[in-house]
């Protein structure tokens, strides 16, 4: 035991962050400055001994920020032409959550759904309603025009780059948080995997994770909480990892991609997609990682 901990706190605090499980290899070049951007903002957190959760609200702004991802900044655009996102984070020690969806002009999705955790009830909030309870916590609603690149008019067809973070920080508490335009041309009203706790997002003492990809897949096995509950029973970050992506193609034949992390700060990760951009950092060192 005491072993297992002196060597737990070498690799704490740690952080992963992914940028969505629907790039062609090729482009991942475009992907990673963004992803490093994200996992050093929420490490500067973590060596100062911030919490968990600060360290992946702040990754994930970060990316939702760089227009080079599929959410705030750069989202896809639905059937209708507009944008709706989805996100929501949540904190392993209390199990606390925040979520929402088809939220219109609002720049930093992530950060309403953590005003949602902070507040406590209710956890979920949709559309205009979410918009509502944004306008009363002081959020402003940014122009739909301010969210929307050249690059989704253009590409309307494709959807890449959902972005996600898990967090440990220096007292082994995990955090895990996700936000997305969703997929491109859905449904007005469509709402995936992302905001959902336990599919796209979710934390527990044990560990944290944060899916990306096929959303009506990820929802049908549950796959946050599968992960997680694979850590509760011994598995590494690594090996949950695997296992719950070869479960999604098992029993849905659908493509998607996950990052978990464990209270030690041992950081795992798996897709069955061409690609998808990952970043990580652990340990006092800081060794630094990049992997699609
Ligand atoms: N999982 C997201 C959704 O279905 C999309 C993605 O990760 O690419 O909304």
């Amino acid at each position: 035991m005491a072993h297992a901990l002196k060597s737990a706190s070498r690799r704490l605090p740690a952080v992963q962050v992914h940028g969505g499980a629907g790039w062609r290899l090729r482009a991942i070049p475009k992907a990673l400055p963004g992803c490093r951007d994200a996992v050093m903002a929420a490490w500067e957190i973590l060596r100062h001994g911030g919490s968990a959760l600060d360290a992946a609200e702040a990754a994930v702004i970060v990316l939702e920020d760089n227009p080079v991802f599929n959410a705030g900044t750069g989202s896809v655009l639905n059937a209708d032409g507009r944008i709706e996102l989805d996100a929501s984070i949540m904190d392993g020690t209390g199990m606390r959550a925040g979520a929402v969806a088809a939220v219109q002009r609002i720049r930093n999705p992530v950060s309403l759904a953590r005003r949602l955790l902070e507040d406590g009830h209710p956890l979920m909030l949709v559309g205009d309603g979410a918009v509502r309870y944004a306008r009363d916590v002081g959020i402003a609603r940014c122009s739909e025009a301010s969210l929307v690149v050249p690059r989704q008019l253009r590409r309307w067809q494709h959807a890449a780059g959902t972005v996600g973070a898990v967090a440990v920080d220096l007292q082994g508490r995990v955090a895990a948080a996700t936000s997305t335009g969703g997929s491109s041309g859905k449904l007005p009203g469509r709402v995936g995997d992302s905001p959902l706790i336990g599919c796209g997002t979710y934390a527990a003492p044990p560990g944290a994770a944060s899916c990306t990809g096929a959303g009506e897949a990820i929802i049908r096995v549950v796959m946050g909480k599968s992960a997680v509950d694979l850590l509760q029973g011994g598995a590494s970050p690594q090996t949950a990892a695997a296992r719950v992506i070869a479960q999604l193609a098992r029993v849905t034949g659908a493509q998607a991609g996950v990052i978990v992390a464990d209270r030690y700060g041992r950081l795992g990760h798996a897709h069955n997609s061409q690609a998808m951009p990952v970043c990580l950092v652990s340990g006092v060192r800081g060794r630094f990682v990049t992997d699609s």
